[in-house]
């Protein structure tokens, strides 16, 4: 009896716009379609381990493809773990990742053919590929734990709907035959299939096999095409940048180029070898905190994929593949957190990614510096989790870091106005740059580069010759608020908008004192009329503006605060100072003023000083309407 199902809305959408995006690139199909299989045969082989009998009488595994020129079709054959009907259903009718929805109006938007492309790229097309070069599809498959009249056969079109029905089936495992469209008849072609496999599947781990061409009177016979040997058990000089490239699309189901690759053994007391890429594109998936990007093998079998504690958070965009021979070959995901092995070998990984990276950052190469660069722009914000995650990394993660600063916003300005990647500077640059005098390491919070660069606060910073950097990424907020990063090479960071400002020489040390005296009365007067400003204080922190609103030394930050609100946390309004620039007109004359005999609206005029602070640091007007009153007011006695 058949069964009708229609495929989840997205899938159709996705078929759609993949059939027509994808078209130049087609024949990766054949690529998914033996990484499929491969890990049909990683599943099985797994699962084995604890349950022998389900392996029992076909024990080589192999994924073997056969064209059929007369019926013009084309079918992928695995004795893998295979599929029941539900799991048929379930897995060849609607796409499970997360995010999907989203992902599907992100196409459509993308509209032209190229934007579509790299999308659907990293988002990974897999089966639904079948459907670029076939008319119609059908799978034939039996799971490895059902008898041989509990088959499953699924077919489709690939317009909306599929069918399935059951069969008998002697073998375990799964065909799928595609049914090839008239204009992809090449994919029945021996030798092109050949140097598709050769291409695309070389180090699938298991052999790929396609018949002999024999003459008429000679017995079948199936030739093995591939080198099947698991790429990361080569030795590295033996392995090309293509091979390296294809093993990362392939079975790390990659679409992009990796930006950079490690592959290295560790011997002595711990045994593993690592093969490790970085991507050169975000993955769709950056923001899921617990997907990380790692199989884990033992002694080349295959244990499971996207193992969570072989990485920590902050490196959850590393691709590859861990080999170990240490661990217990029936270790299972729960075990595995409880295994002191893994807690070293994550140690290691994380040691070597974060060393390598350094060596990019420190290289004279202009090439591997340019890597780093994209991989700052690319993954930066990210590995900067680490600040506030890993305190033992600190001294390797701040090493990496980069931000802009007035310098290199500076730097790029004078070069071209605007540069496609602004200049980032690291840490020990900005050190080795410090002017004659300077002591801290300065920089500010802001929520973008614009709002970051007006903030008052750097006048007095500028007026000195001071470089400060520039964070607008709400995870250096988060970083310098609760990181780990203190100090760097022995300099305080220092928040410009926080605790009193340091800028003094002997000079404006006296000048300040002097102001703070005259301003005494009025600083006590002011602090009583506004609500909400813990204190009213002159400082020579600024030098165009006339007030500023700052922060106690251990406040929240502005955009720390905004974004604690927005993950719905409570966060009391906090009070703030406001810094009063002594050598401003209004400022001096809202003091002599005061210091006479009609006081009248000063008061408002406070208020306004303290409003027009909060608007000039990008804050949102709160009460607008008591805001406007007190213009009108004051604009009326103007005039
Ligand atoms: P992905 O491989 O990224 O999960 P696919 O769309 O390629 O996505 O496949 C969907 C699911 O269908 C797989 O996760 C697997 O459960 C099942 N599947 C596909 N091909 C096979 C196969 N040859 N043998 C067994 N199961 C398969």
């Amino acid at each position: 009896m058949t069964e009708q199902h229609t495929f989840q809305a997205e899938v159709q959408q996705l078929l759609q716009l993949m059939i027509h995006s994808l078209y130049s690139e087609r024949e990766i199909f054949l690529r998914e379609l033996i990484s499929n299989s491969a890990d049909a045969c990683d599943k099985l082989r797994f699962e084995a381990l604890t349950d022998s009998a389900l392996m029992a009488g076909d024990d080589q595994l192999r994924v073997r493809i056969v064209a059929d020129s007369d019926a013009g079709t084309l079918s992928i054959t695995d004795n893998g773990i295979g599929l029941t009907q539900d799991e048929a259903v379930e897995h060849l009718g609607t796409i499970a990742r997360s995010g999907t929805k989203a992902f599907v109006e992100q196409l459509k938007a993308a509209g032209k053919d190229s934007d579509a492309a790299s999308l659907i790229g990293q988002f990974g097309v897999g089966f639904y590929s079948s459907f670029m070069v076939a008319e119609r599809v059908v799978v034939e498959s039996r799971s490895a734990r059902s008898s041989s009249d509990e088959g499953v056969r699924w077919s489709s079109t690939g317009d909306g709907s599929f069918e399935t029905e059951s069969i008998a089936r002697a073998q375990r495992g799964t065909t799928i035959t595609l049914h090839l469209k008239d204009d992809a008849k090449e994919f029945l072609e021996t030798w092109r299939l050949r140097s598709l496999i050769k291409k695309y599947s070389d180090f699938v781990a298991y052999p790929v096999m396609l018949p002999k061409e024999v003459k008429e009177d000679e017995e079948p016979e199936d030739e093995q095409v591939n080198e099947s040997q698991a790429l990361w058990t080569r030795p590295k000089d033996d392995i090309s940048d293509e091979q390296y490239n294809e093993f990362y699309r392939g079975a790390c189901k990659q679409w992009d180029e990796p930006a950079t690759r490690l592959h290295f053994n560790v011997e002595g007391q711990l045994e593993f070898t690592a093969l490790l890429f970085i991507p050169s594109q975000k993955p769709m998936d950056l923001f899921e905190r617990d997907r990380r990007g790692l199989n884990l093998y033992v002694r080349r079998v295959f244990i499971m994929d996207d193992c969570t504690d072989l990485l920590p958070e902050y490196l959850r965009f590393v691709r590859g593949v861990i080999d170990s021979s240490d661990l217990p070959l029936n270790v299972s995901r729960e075990m595995l957190q409880q295994q002191a092995i893994i807690a070293k070998i994550k140690k290691i990984l994380t040691r070597r990614i974060l060393d390598h990276l350094e060596s990019l950052a420190r290289s004279e190469d202009a090439s591997e510096q340019a890597t780093f660069q994209s991989i700052d722009r690319t993954f930066g914000p990210v590995i900067r989790e680490g600040l506030v995650n890993d305190p033992e990394q600190k001294e390797r993660l701040s090493k990496l870091a980069r931000y802009q600063s007035t310098w290199t916003v500076e730097q790029d300005e004078a070069a071209d106005p605007a540069p496609e990647h602004p200049t980032r500077t690291g840490l020990a640059d900005y050190v080795a740059r410090m002017s004659e005098g300077q002591e801290s390491i300065y920089y500010v919070t802001a929520p973008s580069l614009s709002a970051a660069r007006s903030s008052p606060q750097l006048e007095g910073y500028r007026a000195k010759g001071y470089e400060v950097l520039l964070m607008t990424e709400p995870v250096d907020d988060y970083a310098m608020q609760y990181g780990s990063l203190g100090e760097f090479d022995g300099k305080k960071l220092v928040h410009i908008a926080k605790g009193a400002a340091d800028l003094e020489d002997d000079e404006s040390k006296k000048a300040l004192e002097e102001a703070r005296e005259r301003y005494a009365d009025f600083c006590g007067y002011a602090t009583e009329q506004l609500p909400g400003i813990k204190e009213v204080r002159v400082s020579n922190r600024l030098t165009d503006s006339p007030a500023c609103l700052v922060h106690d030394d251990g406040a929240l930050s502005e955009g720390m605060e905004e974004m604690m609100r927005r993950f719905g946390q409570d966060v009391p309004e906090q009070e703030r100072i406001l810094e009063l620039n002594p050598n401003h007109e209004l400022v001096s004359r809202l003091h002599e003023r005061f210091a006479g005999d009609n006081k009248d609206g000063i008061g408002d005029w406070l208020h306004l000083l303290r409003d027009q602070a909060h608007l000039a640091e990008g804050g949102a007007v709160k009460d607008g309407a008591a805001i406007a009153k007190r213009m009108q007011k004051l604009m009326a006695q103007a005039l």
